[in-house]
């Protein structure tokens, strides 16, 4: 592999380790769901607002290794204005490139999601990588009220 190359993707994982994007929680969030990497100890909490079918704003917390913090924010400036068909067509090519099963070529197509092609190389990294997504997966399935748990939904308010 080039070491020019691996040494810019390792800077901007450093970067996005360091001043994590969109690292906040969400009040007032459409869904939200947590996930824990046991193998590294890595945990993120994904907070998400849907602006109809697509993600109108998308947020995460948490703690862990470089790789998964770094993973999480930038995927979170991957998904926005994304639609849930969309992210699983990215998260399929992002899953295939950290498990190197993806040319160089075709990563070169994931924008600034390639920075993680060197993952494929570290096994035990990959679910340091994967986490963010699982966790987003999770938080779109979650159809629920998570934060606003006041409004009823049930139709005995009569309104
Ligand atoms: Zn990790």
């Amino acid at each position: 592999m080039n070491s020019e190359l691996n040494q810019l993707y390792q800077e901007v994982i450093l970067d996005h380790n360091k001043q994590p994007r969109n690292f906040h929680e969400m009040p007032g969030a459409d869904h939200h769901a947590e996930g824990f990497n046991p193998l590294c100890g890595d945990r993120c909490t994904v907070y998400l607002k849907m602006d109809g079918h697509k993600i109108g704003d998308v947020s995460f917390v948490g703690s862990g290794c470089a790789i998964s913090k770094a993973s999480t924010s930038i995927m979170t400036t991957a998904v926005k204005g994304k639609s849930p068909e969309e992210i699983e067509g990215i998260y399929g090519k992002f899953h295939d490139m950290v498990t190197g099963k993806m040319s160089k070529a075709e990563a070169g197509t994931l924008g600034k999601l390639q920075v993680f092609m060197g993952v494929s190389e570290f096994p035990a990294r990959v679910k340091c990588a994967s986490l963010a997504w699982h966790t987003l997966k999770a938080a779109l399935e979650n159809s629920g009220e998570p934060v606003t748990t006041e409004e009823a939904k049930d139709g005995t308010s009569g309104a």
